[in-house]
Parts: structure tokens; C-alpha cells; sequence
């Protein structure tokens, strides 16, 4: 018996109601697989942790969340809390502590989705978007000057290093090469950002000489916004900068259907520390408290996050009762046209789950 020790991190707005439901198709797997148990430790930080306290977690939050095997995140952010406070001081806290420095992010359609590409089919847009996650053009480095005064200036220094960029694009190339196209597309804008990004494409040629089987191109970021909407099916793998892939991972999200469905993981490659995983959505707290928000994006999270523990069995289990949950509109959220509650998604998740044992 294998027991992985799981951290829940609900935080703030709807992250309260598909966190715990994440964590009931995770003890659906228990339950039904002979050789997995998790053990779970829930933190209670986020907004209402800096009202207790004027923080959003502990300062030695990170030391207790050192030993688990992964985390699975809801969201922060709060209305009366600025949003810098809210995402400082926890997501990127947790992300840049750990040195999660790969973003990923695999959009794809899954059945019975309405999705807004009309002329593309389902098996068109099979990406997955690897966002630098650790520098770039969010390093939080710079300054304001001369506030409210006609000279008033401002800067935000975007910092990219050689092993930084090195590490991501081999990241990026290596899961290129596990998926069965072998194909990377490199996001890039070094015809008008032409120092850092030189560098970028120099060092993905470098990396690109060790990987010989992987089909690799360039594109800069405004082209490949079109591309993605006109061409879906020319792309598998995208890697790109913190910024970039920021942008271009929710116009992905939005072409795959909805905000609601699509997950990510912040992932420590090299396993020094967790990885954590979370829905791409935010706070949501229009539609917090009432039974509205889709966990399918915390519940494909959850995928991810069996992935990432070698449990594959167990994350296409999960995967095939999403998917056979998001092909039934009876099932469906209201974000998806559909009048079915997080409760009743989450019932039918786990179901599925058990039976499929
Ligand atoms: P934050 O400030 O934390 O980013 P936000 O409210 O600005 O939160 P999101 O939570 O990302 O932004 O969502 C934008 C809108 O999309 C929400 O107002 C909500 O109506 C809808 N939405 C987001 N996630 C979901 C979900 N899981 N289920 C249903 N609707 C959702
Ligand atoms: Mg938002």
C-alpha cells in the first residue's frame, strides 16, 4: 500500500467548493484501488486568514507543506483584499518557494463540450502550454517614481537567465517527446523584445540539437494567437514565456469551452519539493456559496496530480468519468448552458470512479 500525503489549499471563493470536492474523487480512487491511500492535511489559508492574521498563510506555511507528496490548490483572491496581496502572498509564494518553474497546461475538448472553434474538431486542439513560471516578465522587479507628478515614471523589468530559459525549454522539449506527436511549437517575440528574447531563441536551438526527434518551430506571440484560433490542429506542445503563456493559456482555456474545465500544475521537474495543481479559474465569488461552480477543472487537476505521482492507472480512471460526466448535458453546470450543481457533478465523478475499479 502506497499512501501519498496530499496538502488541500481550498482558499478563497469557489476554491472552498471544488477543493473538497477534488478531494472526494481522490478518496473514490482510495477507496476503489487496491495500493493507493492518501493522506490529506487541509490549510485553511487566503483571504480569511488575512483577516485572522494580516497574512495569507504563515511564515512557516511553506515548511509544513515541505513533506507532502502534492498539493491541490482552489484559488486566491478576494474582493477586499488587493490583488497583489492575495496572489503574492500565497499562490506565487507556494509556486516560487517551491521553484515550481514549469506551468503546464494540456486544453483539449473533451465530449460533449460546446466549444466556440465551430470548424474544429475534437481531436484539432490536443495541446498542452508550458508557461515559464518563475522569472520573466513577472520577476516583480521595478520601481514607480515622481508619483502624480508630470515626470511620474514606471518600470517592470522583465529578468530572464540563462538557466532559467534552459530549463524550461528542455522541460518543454522532453514532454514534447513523451506525447506521440513529438512536435514543439516555441512562442517567441524577438523581432521587437530584442535582447531577452534573442537569448530565448538561441538557447531553444541549443536545446533543440539534443532532442533530434522532436519536430520543432518558431512563432511570435501575436501570429500565434491567430494560429491557435485558424490552425488549431498545426500545434501540440507550446512553450513560452511567463507573460506569453499567461495570455495565450486562457484564450486555450476559452477555446476548449469554458474557464470552469481547464487545470494546471505548477511543477517541480527535478521533485525537490511538491508540485501543486489547480483549476485555471479564479475566486469566482459572483457565483460562491451557491452550488454553481464546475469542479471538472479541479477534477482533471486531479489528474494531473496522479500523474504526477506515477499513479496512471488511476489519473485515466478519473479522466475516462470526467469525460463520460461532460458528454451528459443533464450533467452539465450552468457556466456550460446546463443546471446541474457541484454536488451532482461530483456525485457522478466519484460513481463513475468506484464503479470503474
Ligand atoms: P480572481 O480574482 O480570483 O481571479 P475572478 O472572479 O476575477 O477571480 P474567475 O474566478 O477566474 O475570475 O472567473 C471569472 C468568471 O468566470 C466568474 O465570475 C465566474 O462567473 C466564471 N467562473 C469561473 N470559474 C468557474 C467555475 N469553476 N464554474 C463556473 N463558473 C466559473
Ligand atoms: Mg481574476
Amino acid at each position: 500500500m502506497k499512501t501519498y500525503r496530499i496538502a488541500t489549499i481550498p482558499g478563497d471563493g469557489i476554491g472552498k467548493e471544488v477543493v473538497p470536492a477534488g478531494r472526494e474523487v481522490l478518496e473514490a480512487v482510495a477507496a476503489s484501488s487496491s495500493g493507493i491511500a492518501f493522506d490529506f492535511e487541509d490549510f485553511g489559508w487566503g483571504g480569511d486568514w488575512f483577516r485572522a492574521h494580516g497574512e495569507m498563510m504563515p511564515a512557516n506555511g511553506l515548511e509544513a507543506l515541505k513533506g507532502k507528496d502534492a498539493i491541490l490548490f482552489g484559488s486566491a483572491g478576494d474582493p477586499h483584499i488587493p490583488d497583489h496581496i492575495t496572489l503574492w502572498g500565497l499562490r506565487l509564494k507556494i509556486c516560487q518557494g517551491f521553484d515550481q518553474y514549469a506551468n503546464v497546461r494540456p486544453t483539449r475538448i473533451l465530449r460533449g463540450i460546446d466549444a466556440p472553434l465551430k470548424r474544429c474538431g475534437p481531436d484539432d486542439l490536443n495541446w498542452v502550454i508550458v508557461r515559464e513560471n518563475s522569472e520573466g516578465e513577472y520577476s516583480g522587479v521595478g520601481g514607480r517614481v515622481h508619483q502624480g507628478h508630470p515626470i511620474e515614471a514606471a518600470t517592470d523589468v522583465s529578468i530572464m537567465t540563462r538557466v532559467g530559459v534552459e530549463r524550461i525549454l528542455r522541460y518543454a522539449f522532453q514532454l514534447a517527446q513523451s506525447r506521440p506527436r513529438k512536435q514543439l511549437t516555441v512562442v517567441t517575440k524577438s523581432n521587437a523584445q530584442r535582447h531577452a528574447m534573442v537569448m530565448w531563441d538561441e538557447i531553444a536551438a541549443e536545446v533543440a540539437a539534443g532532442f533530434p526527434d522532436v519536430k520543432w518551430d518558431k512563432e511570435l506571440v501575436d501570429a500565434m494567437t491567430a494560429r491557435m484560433v485558424n490552425k488549431p490542429a498545426t500545434l501540440d506542445t507550446i512553450v513560452a514565456t511567463n507573460l506569453h503563456a499567461d495570455i495565450l493559456s486562457d484564450l486555450a482555456a476559452a477555446l476548449a469551452g469554458s474557464l470552469g474545465i481547464a487545470p494546471t500544475g505548477n511543477i517541480d521537474p527535478e521533485r525537490r519539493y511538491p508540485s501543486m495543481f489547480e483549476p485555471i479559474h479564479g475566486s469566482a465569488f459572483d457565483i460562491m456559496g451557491q452550488g454553481l461552480a464546475n469542479p471538472v477543472g479541479t477534477f482533471w487537476s486531479v489528474v494531473m496530480l496522479l500523474e504526477h505521482l506515477g499513479e496512471h492507472a488511476a489519473a485515466q480512471r478519473v479522466m475516462a468519468a470526467i469525460e463520460q460526466v461532460t458528454a451528459d448535458p443533464g450533467l452539465h453546470t450552468r457556466d456550460l448552458g446546463g443546471r446541474a450543481t457541484t454536488a451532482q457533478v461530483t456525485q457522478a465523478v466519484c460513481a463513475l470512479v468506484a464503479g470503474s475499479a
